[in-house]
């Protein structure tokens, strides 16, 4: 290893909407040298993989690193977000991430970029087009891959495909050049959603869609999720209704029909219990329009296209040459275990709040710019779990609770998220007036069901284990 060693005080691996997040705040909020490593050949991570009609689906506004708007505050006028804040495109997100390095890291002269290049586990860093390896002498790693992040274009079915059938992962579906016979859409999560708005949006007749469901999803209403003062009272709402669900809350299944008859959750049929939860955001619009696919399949997951039937877990249905299968098997966001954020010399983002990546990292280099002992760090920075099934979402609100409670103690915190784009609601918060009397009812709902909340949130965790 004859090349120079990479030196700076902080080594980021992953320059995707995580590790950009972290560096942003690091930059701004302390005079550190950073290095940024990641085998994409541009920042932005998964989003550079993604099919071309991706959007997010959390508004602009909250979404990316906290120095740069991302969009413009528009909100949509027409289309399935009609009403609600704008969503960055695929594109619009790749190339604000693209801007963001050009912009602002590489002339701070505070950073250097490393694409398509790989961190080893010996500490060193591999250039992917020439093999070639440089030591990295770094007062702190930096882990911004935790999400791990699994997308259809970077990974194959995971189920046998006979000769002579059609797979492709949605990403192909813009190049579809004449009708197909049917068009079977694979996968429950909120990829499988947008692959079946994209063809309902584009034409397809509904009865030529098979939806292959292996799980139903308890799916989050995008109307809870705005920013901005205009919405704060719904938002104000939404928390106050999560906690009184809890404190109302007989059992688990009462909780969750609970959420849902106050607007918080929804389902695509609600004749069927969903077991699948994976913070997605779905608009009323959207679910207008999934609602009108009739022939969903569910029996399971796919284990082989064969030449005439698709086999399932649980059963066969026909198929033959002429439909188009569509793959959306990928996990998203896989099971990850979370551990601690602060490890010494190491650093491992994950999320602080729930269902907020960018927040989250944003947050952590701020707590990490800032003066606490490694143990007040980790208390601050406890890990909210990433959610698979519904039982999740009282595992991230224990966190979630906890975390602001920890957080209210600390006065400078709330400073911070009241000026951090990111956070979208302090701000709103502290600047209430009397005007805002809806606002303020709901808050007060949430004072006064918090405490009970957070208590009923662990009783039912206790019962579950
Ligand atoms: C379709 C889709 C839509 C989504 N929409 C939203 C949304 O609206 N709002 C929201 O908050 N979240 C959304 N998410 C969640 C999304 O995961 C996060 O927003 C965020 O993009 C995750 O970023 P990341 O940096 O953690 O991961 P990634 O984007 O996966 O980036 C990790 C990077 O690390 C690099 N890397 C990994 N290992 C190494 C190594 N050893 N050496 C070098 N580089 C390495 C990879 O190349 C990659 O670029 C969405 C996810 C998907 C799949």
């Amino acid at each position: 290893m004859s090349m120079q060693p990479i030196k700076a005080d902080y080594l980021i691996v992953g320059a995707g909407a995580v590790g950009m997040a972290f560096a942003d705040t690091l930059l701004t909020e302390t005079t550190a040298t950073i290095a940024l490593v990641d085998r994409h050949h541009r920042p932005g991570g998964h989003w550079n993989d993604a099919y071309p009609f991706v959007r997010l689906h959390q508004p602009s506004a909250t979404y990316g690193v906290n120095s740069r708007e991302l969009g413009s505050g528009r909100i949509d006028t027409h289309g399935l977000n009609k009403g609600f804040s704008e969503l960055a495109t695929g594109a619009e997100v790749v190339s604000y991430f693209e801007a963001v390095m050009r912009e602002r890291f590489l002339p701070s002269g505070r950073v250097q970029y490393f694409p398509m290049s790989a961190y080893d586990d010996d500490s060193a860093v591999t250039s992917l087009l020439s093999g070639k390896k440089r030591a990295v002498q770094a007062r702190k790693i930096v882990d911004a891959t935790q999400s791990k992040t699994t997308v259809p274009s970077r990974r194959p079915p995971q189920y046998a495909i006979a000769d002579g059938m059609t797979c492709v992962p949605l990403n192909e579906l813009p190049r579809v050049a004449h009708p197909e016979a049917e068009y079977v859409v694979i996968g429950a999560g909120k990829t499988a959603i947008d692959a079946c708005c994209w063809l309902l949006e584009n034409g397809a007749d509904p009865d030529a869609i098979r939806w292959i469901m292996p799980r139903d999803s308890w799916l989050l209403n995008r109307a809870n999720f705005q920013p901005g003062k205009e919405f704060f009272a719904s938002f104000a709402k939404s928390v106050a209704n999560q906690t009184e669900a809890l404190n109302m809350a007989a059992s688990v299944p009462d909780l969750f029909a609970r959420l849902e008859a106050c607007g918080e959750w929804r389902r695509i049929d609600p004749a069927i219990a969903p077991s699948a939860y994976h913070c997605a955001i779905v608009s009323d619009g959207e679910l207008e329009q999934l609602r009108r696919i009739k022939n969903i399949v569910r029996l399971g997951r796919v284990v082989s296209i064969e030449a005439d039937r698709i086999v399932l877990q649980h059963g066969t249905i026909p198929t033959n040459a002429k439909v188009l299968h569509i793959d959306c098997s990928s996990p998203g966001i896989p099971p990850n275990p979370p551990q601690p954020v602060f490890q010494g010399d190491r650093i491992v983002l994950q999320w602080v709040r729930y269902c907020a990546p960018t927040f989250s990292a944003a947050f952590i280099a701020h707590i990490e710019a800032a003066c606490y002992d490694e143990a007040q760090k980790n208390a601050l920075c406890t890990p909210v779990p990433t959610p698979q099934e519904p039982l999740d979402w009282l595992r991230m609100m224990a966190v979630e609770f906890a975390n602001r409670y920890r957080w209210s103690k600390e006065p400078q915190l709330d400073d911070w998220r009241t000026s951090a784009r990111l956070d979208g609601f302090t701000a709103q918060l502290r600047n209430l007036g009397p005007e805002d009397k809806e606002a303020m009812m709901h808050l007060q709902r949430y004072a006064a069901s918090v405490s009970l909340a957070a208590a009923k949130t662990s009783q039912f965790l206790s019962e579950v284990v």
